[in-house]
C-alpha cells in the first residue's frame, strides 16, 4: 500500500531522476557525489540526490545575483502576486506533498497535510504583507524637511533548515524573503532531500510561468559542508538557519565573522507548568500530543511536566494511562498515533537519554525500547517512555530529539515552577495549565515564563502562522513567520529630504560659509 501511495505522490509531484541535485529554477545541475534519501518508515530508498559542488555553487549565487536585478525592481505586490500562484500551487498538491512529507520524515500523515497546510497559510499571509511592507514617517526638527524610513531588500538569502519540518521551514522563509524582493537558495536537511526537491520542481514552473528570470529560488543539496558554502559566503547577506544549537553556534561564528546578519532558529527544552488549577482532561490532551506527537522531534515538543505537589499522582496516572492507549507504526496509517524517527542516529540517542536518566538518578515509569518484527523493519520505531527526574540533571538539560517526557514536582506557589521552567539554556515554547487568572497573569508577566512562545491552557506543541516564532537563549533569538518578522529580511533605510532653499544642520549647529 505504501509504494503505490508513494508512487502516485512522486508521479503527481513530477519528480525524475534529472532533476535531483542543485538547482537555479528549470535548470538542474547534477555534478557532484550522489547520497540517498531513506525513508525511516520502512527503511526503504527512495531517491539519490547529488551534493551540489563548489562549482555548482558559485554558478547558483552567479544567477542569484543576476535574478535579484529584476526581482527587486518589481513591486511588490506584483512579487506577492507571483507567491499567489505558487500557493495555488500547493493547495492542487497538497495530498501528494504531505504524502512524501510524511514517508521521507516519518511524520503522520495529518502531520504532512498539517505541514503543506502551514505552507499555504503563510502563502496567504505574505501575499497581503506584500502590500504592507510599511515603514514610519517622523516630523523632521527641520523647517521644510520631510523625514521617512522604507524598506529595501536584502539580496540574496541562504535558507538552512532541519529534517524535523522538511517544507514548512523553508516557505515560512522563503516566501516572506521573496515579496520583500529577496532572492534565496535553500539547503535542506540532507536526511530530507527529495521534499527540497518537490518544492523547488513546484516554485520553478510558477516563476517559468511567469516569464522570471532563473534564480530567485535556487535549491542546494548536501551535508554541513554545502551549508558551509553558503555561511563563509559574503555575497550572502541574511542566513536564516534551523537545527540543533550546536549548528547555530557555528553558524553564529561563520556569518558573525564576515558580519553577515543570522536568523538563528535552534533547540527547545520545553515545559509544561500543571498548577492545581489545571484542566485535567486538556492537560492530559497537550501533554501526550506535545511529547509523543512527531515521536517527539518537534522543536516545540514539550520536554518536561512541571507538576504541583498536590496533584502529582493524579496527573501522572492519567498521562500513563494516556500512554497505555498509544498505537505506534507506520505514520501514513492513520490508525497509529506514534511513526518512527529520523534514523538509527536517532534511535541510540533516545537509548542513551533512558540509560543516562536512570544513571543520574531518574526513575523509568513509562519503559522505553525500540520496536521489532513486522511493521518496524526499518530499525527506527521506539516506545514513548516517561521518567522522573530533577531538572537539574544533565540528561535533562539537554534537548533529547525523541518520545522522551520527564515528570518533575514543585510545591508551593507558582513562582517555584517559573523558575524550573526557566532553569535550562533553551527558551523556546512553555505553557501553563491553570484556571487561575492570577497565576496565569504571573507566568505571563515579566517575571514569568523567559520563553519566545507563552502558552496558556494549550500545549507547548505547535503554533500558528500569524505570531512570530522563535526563541530566547540557546534557541538563538530568531523570529520567523507572522507579526513583524519580515523586516528581516529587508534592510531599513532612513530618508531626509529637504524642500526649502537653505541648508539648516540638524541639533542646530551653525556652519557660516
Ligand atoms: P542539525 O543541526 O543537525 O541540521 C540542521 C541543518 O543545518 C541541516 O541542513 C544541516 O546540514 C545544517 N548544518 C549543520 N551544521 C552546519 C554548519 N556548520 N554550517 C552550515 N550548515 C550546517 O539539526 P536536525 O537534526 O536536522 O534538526 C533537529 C534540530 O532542529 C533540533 O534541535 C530542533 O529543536 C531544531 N529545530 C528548531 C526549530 C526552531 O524553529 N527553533 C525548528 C525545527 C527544528
Amino acid at each position: 500500500l505504501t509504494n503505490v501511495a508513494i508512487a502516485e505522490a512522486l508521479k503527481a509531484l513530477e519528480l525524475e531522476p534529472q532533476n535531483s541535485g542543485t538547482s537555479t529554477g528549470s535548470k538542474w545541475m547534477h555534478g557532484g557525489s550522489t547520497f540517498e534519501s531513506v525513508s525511516p518508515v520502512d527503511g526503504a530508498t527512495i531517491a539519490s540526490v547529488t551534493q551540489t559542488t563548489p562549482e555548482e555553487y558559485e554558478q547558483v549565487v552567479q544567477t542569484a545575483q543576476e535574478a535579484f536585478k529584476t526581482w527587486r525592481v518589481m513591486p511588490a505586490p506584483q512579487r506577492g502576486e507571483v507567491v499567489r500562484q505558487f500557493n495555488a500551487e500547493l493547495r492542487r498538491l497538497k495530498e501528494p506533498l504531505g504524502k512524501l512529507v510524511s514517508y521521507e520524515m516519518g511524520k503522520s500523515y495529518q502531520e504532512g497535510l498539517g505541514e503543506v497546510q502551514e505552507m499555504i497559510d503563510i502563502c496567504d499571509f505574505a501575499v497581503g504583507l506584500s502590500r504592507q511592507l510599511h515603514g514610519l514617517t517622523m516630523h523632521s526638527e527641520r523647517p521644510g524637511h520631510r523625514m521617512y524610513e522604507q524598506y529595501h531588500p536584502l539580496g540574496i538569502v541562504g535558507i538552512i533548515s532541519a529534517f524535523n519540518f522538511p517544507v514548512a521551514v523553508w516557505s515560512w522563509n522563503t516566501v516572506l524573503a521573496w515579496v520583500c524582493g529577496d532572492v534565496c537558495i535553500w539547503k535542506p536537511s540532507e536526511k530530507t532531500p527529495l521534499t527540497g526537491v518537490a518544492c523547488q520542481k513546484i516554485a520553478a514552473r510558477v516563476f517559468a510561468k511567469n516569464n522570471l528570470p532563473e534564480g530567485i529560488s535556487c535549491l542546494i543539496n548536501g551535508d554541513y559542508k554545502v551549508g558551509e558554502l553558503m555561511t563563509q559566503d559574503e555575497r550572502v547577506p541574511l542566513i536564516s538557519a534551523t537545527g540543533s544549537t550546536r549548528m547555530g553556534k557555528q553558524v553564529a561564528q561563520a556569518v558573525g565573522s564576515r558580519l553577515g546578519k543570522s536568523l538563528l532558529e535552534l533547540g527547545g527544552n520545553n515545559a509544561i507548568i500543571v498548577t492545581p488549577d489545571l484542566d485535567l482532561k486538556m492537560t492530559v490532551i497537550g501533554a501526550v500530543f506535545g511529547a509523543v506527537g512527531t515521536a517527539g522531534q518537534r522543536c516545540t515538543s514539550t520536554r518536561r511536566l512541571i507538576i504541583h505537589e498536590s496533584i502529582y499522582d493524579k496527573v501522572k496516572n492519567a498521562i500513563v494511562d494516556a500512554y497505555g492507549q498509544l498505537r505506534i507504526g507506520n505514520p501514513l496509517d492513520e490508525n497509529n498515533h506514534v511513526g518512527p524517527l529520523i534514523d538509527t542516529d536517532a534511535v541510540k540517542n533516545y537509548q542513551n537519554a533512558l540509560k543516562k536518566v536512570v544513571e543520574e538518578g531518574g526513575k523509568i515509569i513509562v519503559e522505553g525500547g525500540v520496536l521489532e518484527g513486522e511493521g518496524y523493519e526499518s530499525g527506527c520505531y521506539v516506545k514513548p517512555a516517561i521518567a522522573e527526574a530533577q531538572n537539574n540533571f544533565e540528561i535533562v538539560q539537554h534537548e533529547t530529539f525523541a518520545p522522551v517526557l520527564y515528570l518533575m514536582k514543585y510545591s508551593g506557589s507558582v513562582e517555584n515552577a517559573i523558575e524550573l521552567q526557566n532553569g535550562v539554556r533553551q527558551g523556546l515554547s512553555s505553557a501553563i495549565m491553570t484556571n487561575n487568572l492570577r497565576e496565569a497573569e504571573r507566568f505571563l508577566s515579566v517575571a514569568g515564563s523567559d520563553c519566545g512562545i507563552a502558552n496558556v491552557n494549550i500545549g507547548t506543541s505547535g503554533a500558528e502562522i500569524g505570531g512570530a516564532f522563535g526563541g530566547e537563549k540557546e534557541t538563538g533569538g530568531g523570529r520567523e513567520s507572522g507579526s513583524d518578522a519580515w523586516k528581516v529580511y529587508m534592510r531599513r533605510q532612513t530618508n531626509t529630504i529637504n524642500y526649502t532653499t537653505e541648508l539648516p544642520l540638524a541639533q542646530g549647529i551653525k556652519f557660516d560659509l
